[in-house]
Parts: C-alpha cells; sequence; structure tokens
C-alpha cells in the first residue's frame, strides 16, 4: 500500500480508503463488516471514511466496535456532518450548534476522543460560512477533531471557506470528497485545479461507480447482482445503469482484461494518476473485494493507455 499527504495536511493517508455508506449497519452484517475491515486492515488501509447519517448512525457504531480493537494511532478516521439526523429544526446543516452536537454524537458512537478528519457532507445556504469555519476551528482548539474538510462543494464555495478562514487566521479545510469514476469526471474542469492551488486533497467517492466498473454488470444487464439487485441499497446505482454507460462499462472491462488487470483495479488505478487525488474510498460488501481492490496501490498506467480508456 502506498501512502499520500491529505492535501496541505502532513497526516498521510493509503491511496486507497475504506468507506461505510450503504453497507454497514445495513447492506451486510457485522461480521462480514468486520471481516471486512480486517481485510483492508491487513492491506495497510489506514484510512476509513464514515457518516453521522449512514444507516441512522449505526455505521459509524459498526466501525467504532471495530476500532476500539486498534492502536488509536494507526489509523485515520473521518465522519461527516449535514444531512438531518433528526427531526428538529437545528438536527441538520452547518451552524455552530449542530456541528458541535453532531460531532459530540460520532465522538460517542466512534469510541474515539477525537475525529481526524472532520467534513462538511455538503454545502450549507442558510448559514453564513464564517460561522461554519470558526466552528470548525474551535472544534481543533478544542482537540475533538484534527482536520476539516468539505464534501461535493462546487469550487468557488471552496475558494471563499479559504479566504474566510485566512481572514479569521482560522484552519483551512485540507480536503474535499466529490464523487469521481471514469463515468462521473465532472470535478475535472473547476474543482481539480481549485484545489491544486488550495493545496486540498481529494478523496473521491464511489471510484467503481458502485460497482459498474467491477466487470459484474453486463451489456444487456439481465445478470443483475450485488447492488444492483438488493432494493434496500440499488437506488442511487439504477439510475447509473444506462445502456450508454452499461456499453462503456464492458469495452472498460474487455480493456483492463487484455492488459491482465481486474476491471477494479484499473478503474482504481485510473482515479490515482491525478496526484492531487488523496485516496479513492472503496467500498465492498465481501472480504475479498477489499483485497483486489487495495492491490490497485501503486499500479503505474502508461501515457498511452490513458488515451486508450479516454477514447472509451
Ligand atoms: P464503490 O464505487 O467502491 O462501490 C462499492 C461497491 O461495489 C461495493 O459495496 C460492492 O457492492 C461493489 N464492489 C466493490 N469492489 C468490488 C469488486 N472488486 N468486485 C465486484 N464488486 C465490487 O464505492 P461506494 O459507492 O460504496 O462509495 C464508497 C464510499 O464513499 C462510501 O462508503 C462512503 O464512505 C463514500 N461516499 C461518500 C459520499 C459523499 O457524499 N461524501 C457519497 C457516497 C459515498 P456489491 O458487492 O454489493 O455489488
Amino acid at each position: 500500500m502506498k501512502y499520500r499527504r491529505l492535501g496541505r495536511a502532513g497526516v498521510r493517508v493509503s491511496e486507497i480508503s475504506f468507506g461505510t455508506w450503504l453497507t454497514f449497519g445495513g447492506q451486510v452484517d457485522l461480521q462480514t463488516a468486520h471481516a471486512c475491515l480486517d481485510a483492508a486492515w491487513d492491506s495497510g488501509i489506514n484510512f476509513y471514511d464514515t457518516a453521522d447519517v449512514y444507516n441512522q448512525g449505526a455505521a459509524e457504531q459498526v466501525l467504532g466496535a471495530w476500532l476500539r480493537k486498534k492502536p488509536r494511532k494507526d489509523y485515520v478516521v473521518a465522519t461527516k456532518v449535514f444531512f438531518p439526523t433528526g427531526e428538529g429544526e437545528n438536527d441538520k446543516g452547518l451552524s455552530r450548534k449542530h456541528l458541535v452536537e453532531s460531532c459530540e454524537a460520532s465522538l460517542r458512537r466512534l469510541n474515539v476522543e477525537y475525529v481526524d478528519l472532520y467534513q462538511c457532507h455538503r454545502f450549507d445556504e442558510t448559514v453564513r460560512l464564517d460561522e461554519t469555519v470558526r466552528a470548525m476551528d474551535d472544534l481543533i482548539r478544542q482537540g475533538k477533531i484534527l482536520y476539516w474538510g468539505v464534501s461535493q462543494w462546487e469550487a468557488p464555495q471552496i475558494e471563499q471557506a479559504c479566504r474566510v478562514a485566512e481572514k479569521r487566521n482560522a484552519d483551512l479545510p485540507v480536503s474535499n470528497q466529490p464523487r469521481y469514476n471514469l463515468l462521473s469526471r465532472e470535478i475535472e474542469p473547476q474543482v481539480i485545479p481549485t484545489c491544486e492551488r488550495e493545496e486540498i486533497g481529494q478523496i473521491v467517492w464511489s471510484p467503481l461507480a458502485q460497482g459498474l466498473l467491477t466487470g459484474k454488470y453486463g451489456a444487456d444487464a439481465k445478470a443483475r447482482s450485488g447492488r444492483a439487485s438488493d432494493a434496500r441499497v440499488n437506488s442511487f446505482l439504477l439510475p447509473w445503469m444506462t445502456e450508454e454507460n452499461l456499453r462503456r462499462a464492458e469495452r472498460f472491462t474487455a480493456l483492463a482484461r487484455e492488459l491482465g488487470h481486474t476491471p477494479a483495479q484499473l478503474a482504481l488505478a485510473w482515479c490515482l494518476r491525478l496526484p492531487n487525488i488523496a485516496s479513492a474510498i472503496i467500498g465492498a460488501s465481501r472480504p475479498e473485494q477489499v483485497r483486489e481492490n487495495a492491490a490497485a496501490s501503486g499500479l503505474e498506467l502508461s501515457a498511452e493507455l490513458l488515451r486508450k480508456i479516454d477514447s472509451l
């Protein structure tokens, strides 16, 4: 496993990180979840991502039960805040109140005294940015979080957060967590150049397009299995399974196999070709998937191969 700096932060994270959305506390049972985490740990993955809202806090609990057996210094744990965690008027968003309360709840569920990376899950139009920036900075001063980041923010929002933090002499965000994979490249024109300038690393989600780029979904999509066939978790994936995407994925699978790689490994190595990508967060429903995907770290892709992939 290779490690990279998390944007401007000094902390080093594994190029492949492990995420808990849909799976933990939902699609997979506790034993399987912990077997996936063991496989991640044994593969050198030191970076684990979750959120307060994943399965209403259950994902953090499943992760926390496993983390308590590990030395605190040997992992980097990230969680998020923004989406509603309750019915109350203040149970959502990026206000100082919700940031502090949701952070406390995450610390309890994760069994940790501090979170390494605390992320604003989305931008909040209803709260002044200086309140959010100052609250994140206060959480850092209080030792409850070490770094803060954002997720799925637009380039101007990221820039604005940096300027606000500088003006207030507060800690700047170190990372952004956007969707990024071969079928979804929206961050390339603006977000990446802005983040390169601001020294903000990308931690990219759904790098395998939720399984579409692993070779298991054929163009006819008849042999649906895994996430696509599970009604509890397939609502985010099915809209991506257009005829065009299935055909592209099939051509990509053929290319990967021709080169002797698995499609999942090639798709992850493709994300990691850019130095601004600090880590690609994989999900997994089985430990074998984790082992296969972790082996993508360090895979170098030639300029010619990148051109071929682009042409697909
Ligand atoms: P992926 O694109 O890696 O998809 C993961 C799923 O693909 C697995 O659960 C598994 O599903 C299938 N899969 C993975 N590896 C293989 C393999 N080698 N062979 C066959 N199938 C495989 O990522 P996710 O969409 O799960 O997202 C990853 C993480 O990103 C999340 O856990 C979360 O931490 C983060 N995230 C963040 C968001 C944000 O807004 N910030 C939004 C979404 C995710 P199955 O076996 O069931 O088919």
